[in-house]
């Protein structure tokens, strides 16, 4: 601990952003990292608890006391040689990670949480600048080669493992860009997809091999979004490969099959974000506009709120957000519930940019116009809820209409695609997810010799930290199945 008495001397410091007037004109990134003096202080706030809390919160277990004092010292280069031992891509998690160490943080318990998050930040992006991040090629090659099906978090971070273990690794991606959901799901105003192109590059210049467009399975459809121009046959994997890696992620969204689904008007948020993503990067206009319309968004989580966010800059008139569930409490009964991650009121910086949000609502049908416009969505029906016991319980008379001409669903995905999985005969879980153990002899592998499994494709819908860690622990797997052995960390 660089300053035993920093806690009680400082602040806690907010990385900068950018105003919203001036943000909802572009879709670049609009949070700034803390200076290096600020960065000083967030750093000397951390008490290094004999027990951190932050680490065993953390899902990739960032050894983050450690470089919080590195931070507060000015040991920048030692700050992220710490932080890339646990974690491939802290410039992905420094910007979108919900951030449960801080809320693990015991100086949270009275006072504001250690912003760890924005160290993780300031860290990687100071690394980036001084050319501190370079590619780390194997020395000894072990002529072994794996596929990876999916280049999102969970994929790349197993790739990058595997690669720097010797191992010759090729990963297969049905769209045009490696990232998964990191390009086309997450919205550039989070996430500069110039990262993810950095990233990538290191990752070649280690050995890895992308190969896109190409889709691993038996039919060609799967997911909301695919650009494959060339079909693999598991069969082929199984055959050219001496393992294989599922990470294709959980690409089902959840439906509401109410009257007037197939109205015009009604999208998953994918069908939204993904041609945004594209249009941004330079591609075709998306063809979905909100710009001048009253739009509705299904579902309260990240997805949702990067709907918000989007049609916000494309200049809708009004932007509306329902969610199923009760109104959670402002703050957290920290005594109760820390350092676990708390149920608490989440305002996102795209709820700061307008959106009216209303909660413990149910959608009961999506209604369309008149005459030659009754395939066009011009409503909803919607009706409050009354959660009783866990059970949601219609509230008589509390039916009301609402005015929307684009809605979004948002409501989470429900388990991967399941026709990849069955190509290559793996057993799924209740939930639909590929089976597969995190722990003990035989974690990540499924039920299928020498295929294994990770990220959302097995954990069912997450968060990109999580899917690093999978990332890691199963190339750990992977490498002690081919080996008998292995010294990449879990
Ligand atoms: C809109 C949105 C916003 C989000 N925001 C956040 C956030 O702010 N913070 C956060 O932590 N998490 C967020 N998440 C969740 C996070 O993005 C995911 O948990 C994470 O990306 C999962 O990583 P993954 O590698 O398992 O799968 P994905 O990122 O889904 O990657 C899977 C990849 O596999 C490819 N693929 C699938 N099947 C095949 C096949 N058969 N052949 C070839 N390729 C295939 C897909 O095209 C995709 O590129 C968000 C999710 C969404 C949808
Ligand atoms: S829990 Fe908070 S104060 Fe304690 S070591 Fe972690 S960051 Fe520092």
């Amino acid at each position: 601990m660089g300053k035993p008495t920093g806690f009680l001397e400082f602040e806690r410091l907010s990385e900068p952003y950018a105003k919203v007037s001036e943000r909802l004109r572009h879709y670049r990134e609009f949070v700034g990292h803390l200076a290096d003096d600020q960065a000083k202080v967030q750093g000397a706030r951390c008490m290094d608890c004999g027990i951190p809390f932050c680490n065993s919160a953390c899902p990739v277990n960032n050894n983050i006391p450690d470089f919080n004092d590195a931070v507060y010292r000015g040991n920048w280069r030692e700050a992220i040689e710490i932080l890339h031992s646990t974690n491939n891509f802290p410039e992905m998690t420094g910007r979108i990670c919900p951030a449960p160490c801080e809320a693990a943080c015991t100086l949270g318990i009275n006072a504001e949480p250690v912003g760890i998050k924005s160290l993780e930040h300031a860290i990687i992006d100071k690394a980036g600048e001084n050319g501190w991040v370079v590619p780390m090629v194997a020395t000894v090659k072990t002529g072994r080669k794996v596929a990876i099906v999916g280049s999102g978090p969970a994929g790349l971070a197993c790739a990058q493992q595997l690669a720097r273990a010797g191992h010759d690794v090729t990963v297969f991606e049905k769209n045009e860009q490696v990232g998964g959901l990191l390009r086309f799901g997450i919205p550039d105003f989070k996430l500069d997809k110039r990262l993810i192109d950095w990233r990538a590059a290191q990752l070649k210049a280690e050995g890895v091999r992308f190969v896109t467009r190409t889709m691993v399975g038996t039919d060609v459809p799967a997911g909301v979004a695919n650009d494959a121009v060339k079909l693999i046959a598991p069969e082929q994997l199984m055959q050219d490969f001496d393992a294989v890696v599922l990470a294709g992620g959980s690409e089902t969204p959840r439906d509401l099959s109410i009257p007037g689904r197939d109205l015009e008007g009604v999208h998953y948020a994918l069908e939204f974000l993904i041609p945004q993503n594209k249009e941004v990067a330079g591609g075709r206009k998306n063809a979905i506009s909100a710009a001048g319309k009253h739009v509705v968004v299904i579902g309260g989580g990240d997805t949702g709120s990067d709907c918000v966010g989007t049609s916000n800059r494309h200049g809708a008139a009004s932007v509306t957000q329902f969610e199923l569930l009760p109104r959670p409490p402002e703050c957290e009964n920290k005594p109760l519930v820390w350092p676990y991650w708390p149920t608490k009121l989440r305002t996102s910086s795209s709820h700061d940019e307008g959106c009216q949000r209303d909660w413990s609502i149910a959608t009961k049908a999506f209604v369309g116009g008149n005459g030659e416009m009754s395939g066009q969505l011009k409503g909803l029906k919607c009706v409050r809820l009354d959660w009783q016991d866990g059970k949601m319980i219609e509230v008589p008379g509390s039916e009301f209409e609402i005015r929307a001409d684009l809605v979004f669903l948002a409501m989470g995905f429900t388990n991967p695609v399941a026709s990849v999985l069955d190509g290559f005969g793996v057993a799924r879980d209740a939930r639909g997810n590929a089976r597969a153990t995190t722990d003990g002899a035989g974690c990540y592998a499924t039920s299928v010799g020498k295929v294994f499994a990770a990220g959302d494709m097995r954990r069912g819908q997450s968060l990109v930290v999580w899917a690093i860690r999978e990332g890691r622990q199963c190339a750990r797997a992977v490498d002690e199945f081919l080996m008998g052995q292995s010294l990449l960390p879990r």
